[in-house]
């Protein structure tokens, strides 16, 4: 992994001389060999160690090789960065995974003061580029649209707020990708997307904060951290979508506390507990029955008395004795107990009778909404708010695609969204050809 001036790559050793000998604060990050996060990272920790780097000492330690001490400080991922004030005493939090800039910033001026921070990085110049297409969102549907597009030559930029990769990237496993042969991890399956997509020339821009989108036909333009301008001719909406929310009392305080959307990534947390679930369509039921490998129970509380999950997910759910079912149900409140428990207040919506179940985690799955919060222009959408294109993935507005989870269509799934990223980024070549010769005509070019 390249490195820049402002960061020195070390070993334990060396480690331990700068940390005795350094008279400025520290920022230390654990790195990987083939590591996501670790490539989305880099960008982000070479442009601060530019502007920072004479007040910080900015290291940069290869995990892999310098285990031991990766053991002493207690780092178990890549990439991890620590940070140390002057006086060597470890400061704020540790930052993991996809680590935004502004985290980092916020880091920074732990070390340095937050007006000095911001001072030089008010000083920094905003950037603007211009790119063929931009991608916005980096699921199977983005990622398939700028594999296409960088294979046609196209400068195309995807921009994801998270690591690339989707919702597939928090699925265990995939079992109905053609070609995989087995059932491949959703997490294996996002890493050779977004490998392919860069092995064809597609550049990708993750774990950013996408400030700002205005689709103007013929100059689209996306902010990205609030300084970055990016413009293209075309775009292409490839947000999918997220968890629909209960909108029940303590929701939104217990999220990520106890409450939990996703089962892949916080199952594991739940070893021998009880948990309730709520919903009772596909993903409700086959997220219980994945549950089922780590908890004692799971109790599915559903607004209906029977299920709307497929037939063979409803009579495995039936047949396992892990999983019971409080029906004509829905949760009106949460709240936590002082040792950490969950209690859930339901209502029974034909008699309108109130009880609490104790439990010690809750997972939502009552369905998806689009991730179309940033797009302020009026997109066609259905009554669900999904968006109308037609089969060219074309939208109402000139030279916008639309494509994957956030689309108006009756079935969501990888395979149809790689489907429709290739239908659009084939539209979307031949949209900009077209415009080529247009703009060549007004200007009398042969
Ligand atoms: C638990 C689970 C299991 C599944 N199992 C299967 C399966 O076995 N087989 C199958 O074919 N399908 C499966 N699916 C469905 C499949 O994952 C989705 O249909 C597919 O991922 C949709 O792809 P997408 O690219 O449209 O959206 P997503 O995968 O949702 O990707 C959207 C991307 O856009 C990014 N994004 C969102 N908002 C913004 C923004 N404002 N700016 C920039 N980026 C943004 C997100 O970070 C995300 O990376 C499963 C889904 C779930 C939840």
């Amino acid at each position: 992994m390249a490195t820049s001036n402002n960061i020195l790559e070390i070993n334990q050793e060396e480690f331990e001389n700068y940390f005795e000998t350094s008279k400025k604060p520290i920022i230390l990050d654990f790195y990987s060999d083939e590591c996501v996060p670790c490539e989305a990272l880099a960008p982000k920790y070479e442009e601060l160690a530019n502007l920072f780097g004479d007040k910080i000492l900015f290291l940069k330690i290869w995990r892999q090789k310098n285990r031991a001490l990766a053991q002493k400080l207690g780092v178990f991922s890549s990439p991890t960065l620590i940070f140390y004030d002057i006086n060597k005493n470890e400061v704020g939090k540790r930052l993991t995974g996809a680590i935004r800039k502004k985290d980092l910033i916020q880091q920074i001026k732990l070390l340095l003061g937050e007006e000095y921070v911001n001072q030089i990085l008010a000083s920094k110049p905003k950037q603007k580029r211009e790119v063929d297409v931009i991608v916005l969102g980096g699921g199977p549907a983005g990622l398939t649209a700028g594999l296409y597009l960088g294979q046609a030559k196209l400068k195309t930029l995807v921009i994801d707020q998270d690591l690339p990769g989707g919702q597939v990237k928090i699925t265990h496993m995939i079992s109905n990708y053609p070609g995989t042969g087995e059932p491949i991890s959703g997490w294996e399956l996002a890493e050779r997307m977004q490998k392919q997509v860069k092995e064809a020339g597609t550049e990708i821009i993750s774990a950013v904060d996408v400030t700002k989108v205005q689709l103007n036909p013929k100059d689209h333009v996306v902010w990205i951290d609030d300084e970055i301008e990016i413009h293209s001719k075309a775009m292409i909406l490839a947000m999918g979508s997220e968890p629909r929310k209960l909108n029940a009392i303590g929701e939104k305080e217990y999220s990520g506390k106890g409450i939990s959307y996703c089962a892949t990534c916080d199952g594991k947390y739940y070893e021998n507990k009880d948990v309730v679930v709520i919903g009772g369509g596909n993903s409700a039921v086959e997220e219980s029955l994945f549950l089922t490998k780590f908890v004692n129970s799971v109790t599915i509380v559903h607004q209906f008395d029977h299920l709307q999950a497929n037939k063979t997910a409803q009579e495995e759910a039936f047949k396992n004795p892990k999983i019971k079912f409080i029906w004509n149900s829905e949760p009106r409140k949460f709240e936590k107990t002082p040792d950490g428990k969950m209690i859930v207040t339901i209502e029974n919506v034909k008699t309108k009778e109130y009880s609490t179940i104790e439990t010690d985690g809750v997972f939502v799955f009552v369905g998806y909404t689009p991730n179309l919060t940033l797009i302020k222009e009026e997109l066609k959408k259905d009554q669900w708010g999904y968006v109308i294109t037609n089969e060219e993935m074309a939208t109402n507005i000139e030279g916008v695609y639309a494509v994957g989870d956030l689309r108006s269509k009756r079935f969501r799934q990888a395979t149809i969204a790689v489907g429709e990223g290739t239908i659009a980024a084939m539209a979307c070549e031949k949209y900009l050809s077209e415009l080529k010769i247009k703009e060549r005509e007004l200007l009398g070019v042969q």
